[in-house]
């Protein structure tokens, strides 16, 4: 492949925005608990299949300098796919001995099947998403229409780990979501559940509503991944321990720009070709998300008060362990 020129992903607002506010935060060993690789392109800011090679280079535009491995998580738009994502990802991994990969899994497919598939390719766990549900709209999928309960058996005996971008409008708020999430967290303790974004807590609120209700759960962690909010990542910190968290990506979202504001009950998403940038008084430049996600990071640790020791645990450490990396 040709080499990445970063000039073209980060501007020199982007390593000014860097240097000044998240250099002195993000420790030299990084792993990113929340990428995305594909053998198609994802999104239109980076038009091109996203392998382990085109990662490694891009990852470097937003943590620039830093030692980076990553939990590589399979994904396609196109539902018939599934097959061959998962196959890109395993093929990724065989040049990456401390990266980490998840089976891309449909709610109809045979459990027995996944064990094997996810056996053979070498994979750590699953991951579901809610536009793979058959019920309409899949956004307001209970979480067994996308992770039926069969699947999350195996996991448990596996000993794998599940990464979930749970839906519902109030999210980890819904007594739905705290049902479901209690449920399959204490009946399959083997199973590890990640709730990606921060527990989706784009609105923070739903956060300090619904997490007091998922407290003691040893098998439930978290990744950072494309939440923008401070209070998101503070009150997962707060309530469930820094132990539990862990920096995530969502790579490439992390190279769109814009950001995620949680408004009213609920929160919206301004990219770059959102027309809100031209404020009165000045042009601003829209930030890239990962930068953005990062700084809100960073501001959580710095309102619960972390010490640096736990600023690397959820950079590195709390990963490693649940991935057993060297
Ligand atoms: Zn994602």
């Amino acid at each position: 492949m040709a080499a990445i020129d970063c000039a073209a992903y980060s501007t020199e607002a982007d390593r000014q925005y860097f240097d000044r506010e998240l250099d002195a935060f993000v420790p030299p060993r990084v792993f990113d608990a929340h990428a995305h690789l594909s053998a198609t392109p994802i999104m239109t800011e980076v038009p091109f299949a996203t392998g382990y090679a085109e990662y490694r280079q891009l990852v470097q535009c937003l943590l620039p300098g830093r030692q980076v491995e990553a939990l590589f998580i399979s994904y396609t738009a196109d539902r018939e796919a599934t097959a061959a994502a998962n196959a890109w990802t395993q093929a990724q991994l065989a040049a990456a001995a401390q990266c980490r990969g998840l089976f891309y899994v449909k709610p109809t497919d045979d459990p027995e099947w996944v064990r094997q598939e996810v056996r053979r390719l070498g994979l750590h766990g699953l991951k579901c998403y809610h536009l793979l549900a058959s019920v309409n709209p899949t956004w307001q999928a209970d979480l067994p229409d996308y992770l039926p309960e069969p699947l999350v058996q195996v996991a448990n005996e596996e000993g794998w780990v599940i990464t979930l971008h749970m839906v519902k409008s109030r999210a980890v708020a819904d007594p739905a979501n705290i049902h479901w999430i209690r449920t399959y967290c204490q009946k399959y303790p083997h199973m590890k559940l990640i709730l990606a974004h921060s527990a989706r807590g784009f609105q923070p609120l739903h956060n300090l509503e619904g997490l007091p209700q998922l407290t003691g759960l040893d098998n439930l962690y978290f990744d950072t991944s494309a939440n923008c909010e401070p209070m998101a990542h503070a009150v997962v910190l707060r309530l469930m321990g820094p132990q539990k968290v862990m920096f995530g990506t969502d790579f490439p979202i992390s190279h769109a720009r814009g950001r995620s504001i949680g408004v009213g009950d609920s929160f919206i998403w301004v990219y770059g070709q959102t027309p809100v940038w031209g404020e009165k008084h000045q042009r601003v430049d829209p930030p890239l998300v990962g930068m953005e996600a990062l700084r809100a990071l960073k501001w959580a640790c710095w309102s619960e008060r972390l010490a640096d020791a736990q600023v690397e645990d959820l950079f590195w450490n709390n990963a490693a362990r649940l991935f057993a990396l060297d």
